[in-house]
This record gives C-alpha cells, structure tokens and sequence, in this order.
C-alpha cells in the first residue's frame, strides 16, 4: 500500500540531508543571518552545540506573518523564478534549512523587522509549533536550537566526540568570518568568550582578510603568507597562499570560496597543489585561502543539499585559472626569499660597522679593522687562513647579482654538522636544520636541468670504463634508450653479449656508484607507474635528471669539511626551490629563538 508521507516526516528524512550535524545547522544559521545584511552576528554555543547553537543578528528581522510560515519547508524570501534560481546571490535560496532544523530540535525563534513595534516569538519542538507570542526583542533574529537530533537517537549516535563537533563549528565560524570580514562575529562557548572580532574596513579586501587570518591563526600564519591577485575576464581569483615551509600534515589550514561560499571542490585544490608541485613533499599540505568570483551563471550550486560542492561550467578553465594564479604567486614568494638573503649582506655590515659583531664571536669572519683595511688598500691577502677565506667569501658578496636571476651569497654566521647527516645554521633569529644530502641532491638536481635546457649535460670520461652485466630485459631497455641517455650524459656502448661498457657519466656525479646509478635509471625506464603520472616528456625528463641527483656526492654519513658545508648552504640557497628535494622530501626546517625559549619558559 502506498501512502504519502506526513509533512513532518518528510521534513525529518529531508533532515537528513541538510543537517548533519551541529555545525551544519551553525552554517545555515550564519547564512540567513548574512543574508538578512546583518553587520552584527553573535553564536553562543553550549555543551560542543550538542545543547545549544544559538545565532543572534542584527539584520532586517522578520514580520509576524513571515516568522509564522518561516519553518513550512520550501518557504523563501530569496527566490521566485526559475531565473533566480541561474543567478542566484544570495547564501541560502532552497527554503528548506529551517524547516529540516526545527524538525530535529528544540527551535525557538525571536525576531522583529524594522516596521515593527513588537516582535514575534515562535517555539517549535520536534517540528510541531507549540507558541507563537509577542516578545520585545531589537529589529534581527535571534534563533536558537536546543537538543539537536534528541528526538532521533539513531543521529545522535551517529556523532563523533563532542570535541570532534566543536572543531566543525569552528571551522564553520572561521569560514564565515573570513569571507565576510566587514561583519562583527563574536563566538562564545558555555558563556565564555572565545572570539571576538569587530568588523574591519580597510583598502582592499584581501587586507581586510589578512587581518582576519590574524585575528583567527595568528601571527606565525600571517607572516607566512602571500596574497594572491589575479584577475582574467572570467574569473578573479583573491586570498592568500602560505608559504612552502609553513606546510601542515593536514588540510587544516585549507580553505576555499566560490562567489564569497566556503566549498570544497576537488578540481580546484588539484590546481592548488599542481602550482604548488616540487615545492612541498607529498605528504605535506600547503596553507591556503582561495576566494575565486565567478559568474554565478557559469556554476551550479544546487547539486549538493548542503550548497558545499558545486559543478562548474568549464571546469578546465577554473583549473588552468587557479593553478597559473598560485604557480605567479608563489613565484613572487621564492623571489623574495632571495631578496631577504641579499639584504643580510647590509645587515651584517651595519652590524660590523657598529663594532656589534665581534671577531672572538665571529670566528669565520675579520674584525672590522682588517675587514676595511684590506678592501680599501688592495692589499694582497696571505692565502690560506680564516682571515683571508672569510675575505674572499665577502668580496663575493660586493659584487653585483649576475643575469636577471636574483644571486645572492649567504653567510653561515654558524654552523655545526650532527649525526653526520645534517647541518644546523644560526641565522638571524632562526635555527635552519638542513638534511645534507637532500640539500645537494636539489643543488645538483637544479645545475643539472639547467644544463639539459641549456642542450648539454657536461659529462667526464671514466679513466676506467665500467662494465656492468645486464639481464635480457634491462638490455632491451638501454638498446632502446641509449640515445637518450646520451642526452642525460650517460655514454656506453655494448660490451659482449650481455654487458655494457659505461665510459662517460655527468660530470657533477663523478664519483657516484656507477653500476647503483646505471640500475636506477634502467629502473626509472621500465617504471609504467612514473609515466602515467608524468605525463609531459618533459616531467619524465626531471624524473630521471632526479635519479641522476641522487647520486650527488653528499649523502648522509659523511663528515663534512667546512668548506663543502659553506658551499652547500650558499649553494642551496641560490636553488630555485631549497625547500624540498626533487622527490619531494623537505631539505630544510626551521626552529624559531621564540619557539626554543618557549620550551625553556623564557617567553
Ligand atoms: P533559505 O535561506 O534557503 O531561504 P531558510 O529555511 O534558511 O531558507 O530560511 C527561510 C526564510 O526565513 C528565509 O528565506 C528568510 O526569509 C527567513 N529567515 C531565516 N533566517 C533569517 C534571519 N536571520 N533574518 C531574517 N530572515 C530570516
Ligand atoms: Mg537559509
């Protein structure tokens, strides 16, 4: 027997869909209140929202005939016409959020409009009205749900730790808060104040953001950061993108909004970490917040009941878009990281001019006497000794950045290598811990595609030609590929039957492990995997000029000399990329002074 449903059945399966969980109900709830142009929105949340949500306004409130039908499911005041419905504007337009919400809770609204003397309160328990009263109450909307899911135990079940639902809500507040920075939100949970954020008005708005971000993360974010700006005929794209070393091990700090609506969207975040590739290893997250405007007409929001994913139009252009927008960015950043390098130079000479820095400190460096005097007469400078290495290493220095490329020398003021495996630099208030080997395999990764582009590998003959047998199936891969590798510096020719003779290699891997090196690249050939994910020839080029920088002479469990320790920190810091080795792996970390004296209780 078939029979239709009661309204408040269906409301409770709709529920279902739209709510949840407690933070969903927290969007739904900030959302009308944006849409009733509030420039006051206040949460209080109790017990991790499972005993309260409550959103307080300052928007246009309702009359009493509209609060009366506000939770009957489809009524809306956003849109009336299938066009509407193609431009939509508004953050709500479904007409079914408070319906489903009062379904499922305890729901009480308070809510005057401007014309009115004297409000409405309306109570709603387990989607059945039980009052409708006057109550004096400011112009806005005050609704509160109690209990959430308490009349269906199957849900409330379904949830995960109080502490789990109260990051949700926060999350959701932060997404709200960041993209409408021109509001005042205040949080409070079990009565105390958490956030309080009074509304912002400055010049642009990704400065309004930024101080947002400040105000949510902090300082150790926002100092990290870079806007974004890019603007074409069919999309802008605004926010900002963290820098490659503030990577998380999660997608915490990962925020997205289309046309001012925090969504998820896989195409977009794809782009994100395609302009981020090679920058950061694979398990690392990248900081961002993205808000990308586009037509309304030119993406649908309504495929998702809680408006959190949406289908775009063209959705290659909004990929190519986005992942030129974060590539030009993040270009600008690396830039300025060299930029700050350059600038120590005049620190360091302000410092020593200032008699601040101390030889005895200073052991690689001239006081400032011998420094000056022997720059100015010319004096011819005894070779061999610390003082005339420093010198030579400062000259350097002086002189201009070569090509258009920004080159600067770095000054380790200390350093100390550690388990033979890595190199820790002072360097202003930083402590930089560098993985030795991941360092010169970028150095050399970075020379090496330098020289390919440039059309030749330099390579040097063996003074012994090494030859390496071969099995069937790695024979049948260096026959096919022989004059490739010839392009990658690797000269052989057969040797018997079943052997090669290798006779020259990359002069910058000269003392690698031959018959470990010509293994890995035969690897690398036979590898399908590799070539479905490196789709461009180009890519399978870098994969194997990265085999071939794995072989770079430094590895971990070396003791270093001095000399190959500075060369390899100015080395890296001219890289494009000193963050990461071309696997992927971070080369550098940091530990911040204010991080250190935190742990000693000084701060
Ligand atoms: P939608 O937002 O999709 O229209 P809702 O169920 O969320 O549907 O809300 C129904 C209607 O209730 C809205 O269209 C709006 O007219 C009114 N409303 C809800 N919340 C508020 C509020 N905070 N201030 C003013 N009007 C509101
Ligand atoms: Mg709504």
């Amino acid at each position: 027997m078939i029979i239709k449903l009661h309204q408040n059945l269906i409301n409770k399966i709709a529920a279902g869909e739209v709510v949840e969980r407690p933070s969903s109900v927290l969007k739904e709830l900030i959302e009308n209140s944006i849409d009733a142009k509030a420039t006051n929105i206040t949460v209080n949340i109790e017990n991790y929202g499972l005993k309260l949500i409550e959103v307080l306004d300052n928007g246009s409130g309702m009359d009493r005939e509209d609060a009366k039908i506000v939770c009957d499911s489809h009524s809306t005041s956003k849109i009336s016409t299938i066009q509407d419905l193609e431009n939509i504007a508004s953050m709500g337009f479904r007409g079914e959020a408070l319906a489903s919400i009062s379904a499922v809770s305890e729901f009480e609204i308070a809510t005057k409009s401007k014309e009115e003397r004297i409000g409405t309160k309306i109570v709603i328990d387990g989607g059945r009205k039980k009052v409708i009263e006057s109550t004096s109450t400011n112009t806005g909307t005050k609704i509160s749900i109690k209990n959430l899911f308490s009349n269906i135990p199957a849900r409330r079940k379904f949830l995960k730790s109080p502490n789990t639902e109260y990051k949700h809500l926060l999350v959701t507040f932060f997404n709200y808060a960041l993209s409408f920075p021109s509001i005042h939100f205040i949080l409070k949970h079990n009565q105390k104040n958490i956030y309080n954020l009074p509304k912002l008005a400055h010049e642009s708005f990704n400065e309004e953001l930024k101080a947002r971000i400040n105000d949510l993360f902090g300082k150790k974010i926002t100092s990290n950061i870079i806007a974004v700006n890019y603007n074409s005929p069919y999309i802008q794209i605004l926010g900002f993108l963290g820098h490659p070393s503030i990577s998380k091990s999660q997608k915490s700090y990962q925020l997205t909004f289309l046309n001012k609506r925090p969504i998820m969207d896989r195409i977009i975040s794809k782009a994100v970490y395609e302009g981020y590739h090679g920058l950061i290893s694979k398990n690392q997250y990248p900081v961002f917040f993205l808000f990308i405007k586009i037509n309304p007409s030119k993406v649908d929001i309504n495929v998702h009941p809680r408006k959190s994913e949406v289908r775009f139009e063209n959705p290659s252009q909004i990929f190519n878009a986005v992942k030129q927008a974060v590539r030009e960015t993040l270009l600008k950043f690396l830039k300025q990281d060299a930029q700050e390098m350059l600038e120590q130079y005049p620190k360091f000479k302000k410092r020593l001019e200032s008699g601040r820095l101390k030889f005895s400190k200073l052991n690689t460096f001239p006081t400032q006497k011998t420094y000056f005097d022997n720059i100015q007469t010319n004096r011819p400078i005894r070779s061999g000794g610390l003082i005339s290495d420093s010198l030579k290493f400062t000259k350097e220095l002086l002189q201009p950045a070569k090509g258009n490329s920004v080159s600067f020398d770095y000054i380790p003021y200390k350093f100390l290598q550690v388990f033979k495996e890595f190199v820790i630099i002072e360097k202003d208030n930083e402590l930089l811990f560098i993985d030795q080997h991941a360092g010169a395999e970028r150095i050399t990764f970075e020379k090496l595609i330098k020289q390919f582009k440039n059309g030749m590998i330099e390579t040097q003959k063996l003074l012994l030609p090494e030859v390496i047998e071969l099995n069937k199936i790695e024979l049948e891969s260096i026959a096919q590929n022989r004059k490739k590798l010839e392009k990658f510096g690797i000269k052989m020719s057969i040797f018997g039957k079943s052997a090669y003779k290798i006779e020259e290699i990359p002069a910058l891997i000269m003392n690698s492990d031959i018959k470990k090196l010509i293994e890995d690249i035969i690897n690398e050939l036979n590898n399908e995997d590799h070539k479905d994910k490196f789709e461009t020839l180009k890519s399978l080029n870098e994969h194997i000029i990265a085999v071939l920088s794995c072989h770079t002479s430094i590895r971990s469990g070396m003791k270093l000399e001095r000399e190959e320790i500075e060369n390899l920190v100015k080395n890296l810091l001219k890289c494009n990329n000193p963050y990461s080795c071309p696997h992927g792996r971070p080369i550098i970390w940091k530990l911040n002074r204010g991080e250190l004296e935190k742990k000693f209780k000084r701060s």
